[in-house]
């Protein structure tokens, strides 16, 4: 990867299709004389040029803005070019082969493509961000809803990189202290009572715990939650998915069995968004032909990846034997220990005299509710929140991945060994000189100011080309 970090590289910015600009981009080091030569001027630092893009044979390809960004000033840390175009895939692709072309006749000839997410990857490399910010730049891009946007956009300005900072400077103190103690092997334990060692490491593990549980927040806005509806056919659960969403999703008929395959709509509610899965309707039955069969089995790949599940039933058959018999082996069947949401659903049908006879098939805290009439759904997404364990917390939350958490959980394992040695008066204070290093190992990671090459390549891979 280093190897060619020093490379020019070059691409499209801009979504493809159509648009009304569109924005080729190019960044290295020292390329004024590559700007001369494909604009035929030199430009002005940080201000915007109208000029036309010309081709080899000095025909204009597109009139548009340039843009020059000199390095260290600029989004890469490098010298950065844009170009603002009209829009179309072919004046974009006509504007890049030019570059490529320039580069070639005025000894850039190492002008390249970008690999995905390279302009960004260089921004950390050159220090411009740290790796946390880094990654909030995808999650910006790729936010579901606005809450998402915004705690990524906060990431992306340092809140949770300044969090990190603070548990590092706490933990870096931490560390002089006993490392200056192990010089004096017959007065460390003292020493560091006096210097409340025990103190500051408590302190550290609860403002750990404070970012741990605002990370878990933002991890939530960002990959949201895994909802899947199940239960019979014409439980309602096609109605359920669209009454949720507000539009008509997955088709909606009479007929058992029509959702043959899996419908998958986000919505949000209070900005968390919540992946909700309609699945074929599950049920054994000599008329499941291959097809419906086929959905089914999907059904059930479906639940074993939820994070919850919707159990529906049927208000209006509830009485009838078989479909209790239905109903009860799914039931039977669903994984032990998944979060599920038992729902009863065409309350609008429901007689007096049929939900007292259910009396004995309800659980406490079964839902009621009316898919097409909309009763009761408020309830629901009330408790889906509480499920996904949101706390509204006002504007405060960062954006945080599963690798942050993964790492703060690192730091939290470090942290309790260095406490309990610390607490057995261990004549060994260089292990709890260790945790305590590997503790802060642990937090630069997030940041990251200690990151394997492969981590830095898997997390910029996933980056759209031209970011
Ligand atoms: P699915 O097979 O479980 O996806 O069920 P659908 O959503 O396709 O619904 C099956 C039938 O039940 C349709 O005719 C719906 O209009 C009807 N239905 C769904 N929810 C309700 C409800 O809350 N009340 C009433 N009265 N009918 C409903």
């Amino acid at each position: 990867m280093l190897s060619q970090f020093h490379d020019p590289i070059v691409a499209i910015a801009t979504a493809s299709g159509r648009g009304a600009v569109g924005i080729v981009r190019v960044s290295g080091k020292g390329l004024g004389p590559f700007v001369q030569a494909l604009l035929g001027k030199v430009l002005k630092a940080r201000e915007a040029t109208y000029l036309p893009f010309f081709d080899g044979q000095g025909q204009p390809i597109d009139h548009g803005l340039a843009l020059w960004f000199p390095g260290p000033h600029s989004y890469t840390g490098e010298d950065v070019l844009e170009l603002q175009g009209h829009g179309g895939p072919v004046v974009m692709q006509l504007l890049m082969a030019r570059c490529l072309a320039v580069a070639q006749g005025t000894g850039f000839a190492g002008l390249r493509p970008a690999r995905a997410g390279e302009f960004t990857e260089r921004a950390f490399l050159n220090d411009k961000l740290d790796l946390a910010q880094a990654e909030a730049v995808a999650d910006l891009i790729d936010a579901s809803t606005e809450a998402a946007a915004r705690s990524a956009s906060r990431s992306l300005a340092g809140a949770f990189s300044q969090r990190i900072h603070g548990l590092r400077d706490a933990l870096v103190n931490l560390r002089m202290l006993v490392e200056a103690t192990l010089d004096f092997p017959e007065e460390e334990i003292d020493f560091l009572k006096k210097a409340d060692a025990e103190g500051q490491l408590d302190r550290l593990h609860a403002a750990l715990t404070a970012v741990q549980g605002e990370a878990k927040q933002g991890a939530l806005l960002r990959d949201g939650l895994r909802v899947v509806i199940a239960g019979q056919p014409n439980a309602g659960k096609s109605s359920l998915l669209n009454a949720l969403a507000g539009a008509e999703l997955a088709i909606v008929t009479p007929i058992a069995g029509t959702t043959r395959d899996v419908v998958q709509q986000t919505i949000q509610i209070e900005g968390v968004p919540l992946h909700v899965i309609d699945t074929a309707g599950l049920r054994e039955s000599p008329d499941v032909d291959e097809v419906e069969k086929i959905g089914i089995e999907r059904a059930w790949g479906q639940i074993e990846k939820a994070d919850a599940v919707l159990f529906l039933r049927d208000l209006t058959r509830s009485a009838q034997t078989d479909y209790q018999q239905g109903d009860a082996a799914i039931a039977a069947a669903l994984p032990a220990g998944l979060s599920i949401l038992s729902i009863w659903n065409k309350w609008d049908r429901c007689s007096p005299e049929t939900w007292a006879a259910l009396a004995d098939q309800r659980e406490p805290g079964d839902l009621v509710l009316s898919a097409k009439s909309g009763e009761g759904l408020e309830a629901l997404r009330k408790r889906l929140l509480e499920l996904a364990g949101w706390q509204p917390s006002g504007d405060g939350v960062f954006m945080a991945r599963e690798r942050h958490m993964q790492a703060l959980a690192r730091v939290q394992t470090h942290l309790g060994s260095a406490k309990d040695l610390l607490k057995a008066q261990a004549e060994h204070l260089d292990l709890l000189a260790e945790e305590l290093r590997l503790a802060q190992h642990a937090l630069g990671e997030i940041t990251g100011e200690f990151s394997a090459d492969d981590l830095l390549g898997e997390i910029f891979s996933r980056f759209c080309i031209g970011k």
